[in-house]
This record gives structure tokens, C-alpha cells and sequence, in this order.
């Protein structure tokens, strides 16, 4: 038994010392330890837990010096010794202000509004796409593999002891609602198909709170044995939304969250997710690739649109009256939102609207102007000058901290992009 105070000794030389235990799994133990001044996470696997330790700790290896990754990635650092007790690896703690998923899934957490929540779904396609162009994947996927921080929608994704190479199969018994249905029988190792469907899973949970194949069939099993799993989430899987058969659909008084969210997902999303969980239930090369999901999810994150009490929602989804306009669920009727557009994308210019670059830093801001509050601008948060063009072809600098005026017809080029702001529809 490891207890603290204890000295782990590691593969490079030296000792982590043992001063916490952060946490227990199904694999094995996480303590907080110190190693050399600096406190690490290490996690200890249970003596014969694991089916092949020596391939395992192979994989191990070959994870540490496995070159650069994006930092989402809480990967293997240093692995220690084979000790009495076992061995195991160190890894970076999660940082403060991160929450497990499970605590946003069953609301101890809450986003800080709807950009964390896209951002958060945009930064994990992300994490995946990286992972499938190394030529891994991630295997073992669960809610208590990623840490999220409500403020922004950083993620941190744990578990990586899990990820290897395509075809090789760890041994790791995922869990039935994120693996690929094709894995719950038993038919095939995990791969990059596979995690596209796990990857759709997460994606639903994370945007509707909810798991996608349980509904109204599944509580009939009065408990969910294994073999009952085995079926819904392997022989016989049914989308709650399945358009053709609507045998397994959400249950009202259980299943509020995916009612709720479901009614205000774009048609786009909903259709995304009913692909995923139709045709991408049985056909898994037909399931969407991350790079279809991250220009869905920037699109959404475009429609995003507040009304002046605060609310916000995706534009897509507000009911309209007889002149077009906007009814918020407060019972304000608001004119719809100018649009930022590069031809390509569009973004809602609303209160507090955000743009962000690639790396999903915030760029630019929708800000009220101090003097006239009833006129709008575009902050830029950025260090580098924006030109603009008035409608009245007047042209204008835009220096990092000033804001360009929101007037239609106004063209605001930002790194060496043109955007043109419209009416939008
Ligand atoms: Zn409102």
C-alpha cells in the first residue's frame, strides 16, 4: 500500500514523494507528488488490474517521448520504477478553476454562458483532430477524462495513458455510451472511426446534457445489467431522435436537459447529431470528420446573439413575429442582429459578442460607445491596426483598444481579412 510520505522511485533516478491522494479509478490511484520542488500528478496502475503490463508500460514509453502535443493534452511525463507496489507515471496536475465534465453534466458546475460551452466542444474536435493526424487514438473515453474551465471553455483531457496507435487495443474496457457500438460487440479495435463516434458522443453530452441513445427504451430495463448495455449501446442502439422510429425517444420528468437543448440546436447541429447516431451508428466511415464538426461548431458560435436582458441564445432558434423580429423568451421583441461576414462565415454583431482566432484567443468584442450608448462599435482587443471603411467611403485606423462603428455597409479588413458588415436574415 502506498501512503504518504512515500518515495516512488523514478525511471531518470530520483523519487516522487507521495503527499495526496487525489483520486481513485478503475485502473488505479492519482496522488499529488513532488518530484525535484515541483508538484506533479502521479498516477500508480493496481497490481493486476491491468491485462498486459509490459505492453502497457511499452505504450508508456513510447507516450513520453512521443513528441509535441497540444497542451489539452495531459500526457505521460515521467514513468517510475517497477516497484513493489506497482509502477505508474508522473503528469502535469490539472490546473485550479478546471472541472471534471461529470460536474458540468450533472450541473454542480456551471458555464459561464454560451461561449464557453462552444468553445469548449471547439477545443475538444480540436484535441482529437491532432491526435488522429499523429496516427493514435484515444480508446478509452469517459466523463471523468476531461477538466473544463467554465470560465472560458479550456480543456484539459486526462486519461492519456490510454492513447495508442490505431489497431492496437489496450485492453481498456471503455465505457458503453462513448464507444462505438461496433467496439460494445466485440467486433473491431479502436481507431479513428471509432473515435469520430465517441467524439459525436461527447459532443452531444456536452451541448445537451444527455446521453443520445437513452431514452424511453432504455429505462423500460428496469436495471441496466451489462447484457442490457451490451444491447442498447451495441446490438440494437437507437438515436432518441431518431426521425423513422421514435421508440427510444426522451422522457419528459428524466430526460429534461436533451428536451430542452434539442429545441434550441440549429436545424445544422440537429442534423449533424442525427447523422451521427443514424446512419453513423452502422456505418462508421460515414461518420463526420473533425474538421466538418469545427466549421459547425464556428458557425454556431457565429449565431450566438444576445437580447438586451442578458439572455443569450443561437439566433437560428428565436422565435419571430409578423415583422421579423426576434422574441426573446422575456418577452422582448428585438430587430436581428447585423452580421459580420467574410463571405464564408458569419457572426452576429450583438451585446457582447466576441470574435476569437484560431487559437480561440478573443480578438474583438461588440461594445457599447461611452458617449451615445445608443450606438455600437467593434472593439479590437488585438495589437495590430484594423482599416475600416464607413459606408460613406470615408477610411479610418482601428488601433488595438479603439472600436470600429457598427453601421451596415461598414468593411473592417483585420489580418489581412475583409469582413463586411450586413443585415442578416
Ligand atoms: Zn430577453
Amino acid at each position: 500500500m502506498i501512503k504518504v510520505g512515500d518515495k516512488i522511485p523514478l525511471e531518470l533516478g530520483g523519487f516522487a514523494e507521495i503527499r495526496a491522494v487525489l483520486g481513485s479509478g478503475g485502473q488505479g490511484t492519482v496522488y499529488r507528488a513532488v518530484y525535484r520542488d515541483k508538484e506533479y500528478a502521479l498516477k500508480m496502475y493496481f497490481k493486476n488490474k491491468l491485462k498486459r503490463p509490459e505492453m502497457f508500460r511499452d505504450n508508456l514509453t513510447a507516450l513520453t517521448d512521443g513528441g509535441d502535443i497540444s497542451p489539452s493534452f495531459v500526457m505521460p511525463l515521467i514513468l517510475t520504477e517497477n516497484t513493489r507496489d506497482g509502477f505508474g507515471f508522473l503528469m502535469e496536475l490539472i490546473p485550479e478553476g478546471y472541472a471534471p465534465f461529470s460536474d458540468i453534466l450533472n450541473a454542480r458546475v456551471k458555464f459561464s454562458g454560451l461561449y464557453s460551452i462552444v468553445n469548449a466542444a471547439i477545443r475538444i474536435t480540436m484535441a482529437f483532430r491532432e491526435l488522429h493526424n499523429s496516427g493514435r487514438s484515444y480508446q478509452d473515453l469517459n466523463d471523468g477524462g476531461f477538466f473544463i474551465r467554465p470560465t472560458d471553455g479550456d480543456i484539459r483531457i486526462c486519461d492519456c495513458d490510454n492513447i495508442a496507435p490505431y489497431g492496437e487495443h489496450l485492453g481498456i474496457a471503455g465505457k458503453p455510451g462513448y464507444m462505438a457500438p461496433e467496439i460494445v460487440r466485440g467486433e473491431k479495435a479502436p481507431d479513428k472511426l471509432t473515435d469520430r463516434y465517441s467524439l459525436a458522443v461527447l459532443l452531444f453530452r456536452l451541448l445537451l446534457r444527455g446521453d443520445p441513445l437513452e431514452g424511453s427504451r432504455v429505462l423500460k430495463s428496469v436495471c441496466l445489467t451489462e447484457e442490457a448495455e451490451r444491447r442498447h449501446y451495441g446490438f440494437e442502439p437507437m438515436f432518441v431522435y431518431d426521425p423513422d422510429d421514435a421508440s427510444n425517444r426522451p422522457v419528459r420528468g428524466v430526460h429534461n436537459n436533451i428536451i430542452k437543448f434539442w429545441r434550441i440546436m440549429p436545424e445544422y447541429i440537429r442534423e449533424a447529431f442525427t447523422h451521427s447516431f443514424t446512419v453513423g451508428l452502422h456505418q462508421p466511415e460515414k461518420r463526420l470528420i473533425e474538421k466538418q464538426w469545427l466549421d459547425l461548431l464556428i458557425r454556431l458560435r457565429g449565431d450566438i446573439c444576445a437580447c438586451t436582458c442578458g439572455a443569450q441564445s443561437f439566433a437560428p432558434s428565436y422565435e419571430r413575429d409578423e415583422e421579423n423580429k426576434l422574441i426573446c423568451f422575456c418577452g422582448t421583441h428585438f430587430a436581428p442582429p447585423l452580421e459580420l461576414s467574410d463571405g464564408r462565415n458569419r457572426v452576429l454583431l450583438s451585446e457582447g459578442t466576441k470574435l476569437f482566432s484560431d487559437d480561440l484567443s478573443v480578438t474583438a468584442e461588440v461594445v457599447r460607445n461611452k458617449v451615445n450608448p445608443g450606438l455600437w462599435g467593434l472593439k479590437n482587443l488585438t495589437g495590430e491596426v484594423w482599416s475600416c471603411t464607413l459606408p460613406n467611403g470615408q477610411e479610418k485606423e482601428i488601433a488595438g483598444g479603439s472600436a470600429a462603428p457598427i453601421f451596415k455597409d461598414t468593411v473592417i479588413e483585420m489580418g489581412g481579412v475583409r469582413y463586411s458588415i450586413k443585415e442578416s436574415e
